[in-house]
């Protein structure tokens, strides 16, 4: 747990990638030696590995519970063998951090992607329900329709995340809980909702403001802080690539204009950092706690 102003911030683990090649971020290997002094060891690993983490983030403000990202869900057929069909004890170690489910007073899902939005529910007596049931889930207006089934024939088709709005967004709806805002949403009064779009076409972050302290839960804006340094670096998949890069961009200005805490949704530990200017160049440093 850290803090950032009056905030607490939890999180629980869904899963882990370890030991994937840095060659498979698509960073030219000239890039990660130039960078390897702030890289190591928690970004660059056993000398040529790095890591993901699928978490979710668990935050207490203002006196409300907050959740943002829930995962990939248990018991969802995947294409991707990783994904499919998981039967993760994710509940219990989300219990573990002392929030219960029925505490949730707010869910947020960055955007649509199985990974972010599956324990919005769970499977109870063959039917998909709400996993938080007093919580309003804030779906933001421009990403709902973007995976709305009525609006399939204007974006492309993704079928690494076939079945998620069936499964994870309408029984929301259906339930009642669901509330379409804009991507401009006060939550509390210290936590907003704001454009972070490109990786999904209505993809949002989170800003957090408190005692002079600044964050911003970034969702998957960039996979790897490498991914700051060099706009470039593609890795993952994404609806508006220049809208990508100018998110990139707004992230590292706030982060060096104002000491913003950048809290991206699969960075291994300490799943956190800011962008540090120096005479060494651009770097990303590992929050400590
Ligand atoms: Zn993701």
């Amino acid at each position: 747990m850290f803090g950032v102003g009056k905030a607490e911030i939890n999180s629980a683990l869904e899963l882990e990638l370890t030991g994937r090649p840095i060659a498979s971020l698509g960073a030219k290997p000239e890039l990660v030696a130039a960078n390897r002094w702030w890289l190591e060891p928690h970004f660059l690993q056993d000398g040529d590995s790095w890591s993901l983490n699928f978490r979710t983030w668990i935050l207490r403000i203002d006196g409300k519970v907050v959740v943002i990202d829930p995962c990939n869900g248990n018991g969802r057929p995947h294409m991707m063998p990783m994904f499919d069909m998981l039967d993760i004890p994710f509940l219990e170690r989300f219990e573990a951090t002392g929030v219960r489910v029925e505490d949730v007073d707010y869910v947020v899902c960055t955007h649509m992607h199985h990974d972010h939005c599956g324990w919005n529910t769970m499977l109870r007596d063959g039917s998909w329900v709400p996993t938080f049931p007093n919580a309003r889930y804030l779906f933001v207006q421009r990403e709902y329709q973007r995976w709305h089934p009525d609006k399939a024939g204007d974006f492309r088709q993704v079928p690494y995340n076939d079945g998620v709005y069936e499964r994870s967004i309408a029984p929301v709806v259906q339930a009642g809980l669901a509330d379409l805002v804009l991507d401009n949403h006060r939550v509390t009064p210290s936590l907003c909702i704001e454009p972070g779009r490109g990786h999904t076409d209505g993809h949002c972050m989170l800003r957090l403001r408190s005692e002079g302290e600044e964050a911003m839960f970034s969702g998957d804006a960039f996979h790897h802080p490498l991914q700051l340094i060099d706009h470039s670096i593609a890795f993952g998949d994404h609806d508006d690539w220049d809208a990508v890069v100018e998110t990139r961009r707004r992230l590292v200005r706030y982060s060096l204009e104002r000491e913003m805490l950048i809290i991206p949704a699969h960075l291994p530990f300490p799943h956190a950092g800011r962008v540090r200017k120096s005479e060494r160049g651009l770097s990303f440093e590992a929050l400590q706690y």
